[in-house]
């Protein structure tokens, strides 16, 4: 059994498994005081926050973004991304979008993404941009011509698991088809699973040793992360 700790590459919990290290998203009031409550922590303006806050409050968020930014203390960009379940605010999430791609562009940091029924939104995206930094698709719902041409456009892409292990029969079909080298595993808003519990259920699926995805998941990790390392 190897000795590694569960990587979780995407959480709003405070309240991690103690053999887990994660990546942090930060909650409004966290993003508000500029508090860093992992070594490794990601911020953005989450696409749903289109619907609750004023562009006056986004562009305050944004601002606050910038600066952790300054003071090195983002190791990613995000969650930001585009729901198509929200269309009403689909122009605006699409701006914000653009302005977090050029974050992680110019900083070099991944960039974490939301998609709900986007994924031609992106492949679209990824024609016109070309992005270098690693993008990283969290709780991906896609097919596996979506994850193929998404690949295809961009090979630093990675698609992230959790519950979707659990509650979706087409997710289960798909996880196998994802390349080791570009899979990770996130427990994101999930109160009654924790990190082990997601690493046991995908070894299961994938019919590979825990311990094996575990240096799989840390390897795609440190590859990405230069700034720490
Ligand atoms: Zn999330």
């Amino acid at each position: 059994m190897s000795t590694l700790q569960y990587l979780d590459i995407h959480t709003h919990r405070r309240h991690p498994h103690p053999e887990a290290v994660s990546v942090a998203c930060l909650s409004v009031d966290e993003l508000l005081v500029e508090s860093t409550p992992s070594s490794y922590t990601s911020a953005g303006v989450h696409p749903w926050w289109t619907e609750d806050y004023t562009s006056a409050e986004i562009e305050g968020f944004k601002r606050h973004i910038e600066s952790l930014l300054q003071k090195e203390r983002l190791w990613g960009i995000g969650e930001t991304g585009i729901d198509r379940a929200y269309p009403e605010f689909l122009e605006l999430q699409l701006s914000l979008f653009h302005w977090h791609l050029d974050l992680s562009e110019r900083h070099a940091l991944p960039l974490i993404i939301h998609s709900v029924r986007a994924g031609s939104d992106f492949l679209q995206i990824l024609k016109e941009k070309k992005p270098k930094s690693p993008w990283i698709f969290h709780d991906f719902r896609g097919n596996e011509a979506l994850m193929r041409d998404l690949l295809r456009l961009h090979p630093e892409t990675y698609f992230s698991f959790g519950i979707s292990i659990d509650n979706s029969p087409q997710i289960r079909e798909l996880l196998p088809l994802v390349p080791l080298a570009n899979l990770f595993l996130e427990t994101d808003e999930q109160k009654h699973l924790d990190i082990h519990d997601i690493y046991l259920r995908a070894a299961h699926h994938l019919d590979v040793d825990v311990g094996l995805l575990k240096s799989q998941t840390w390897a795609n990790f440190r590859k990405m992360t230069k700034k720490f390392h």
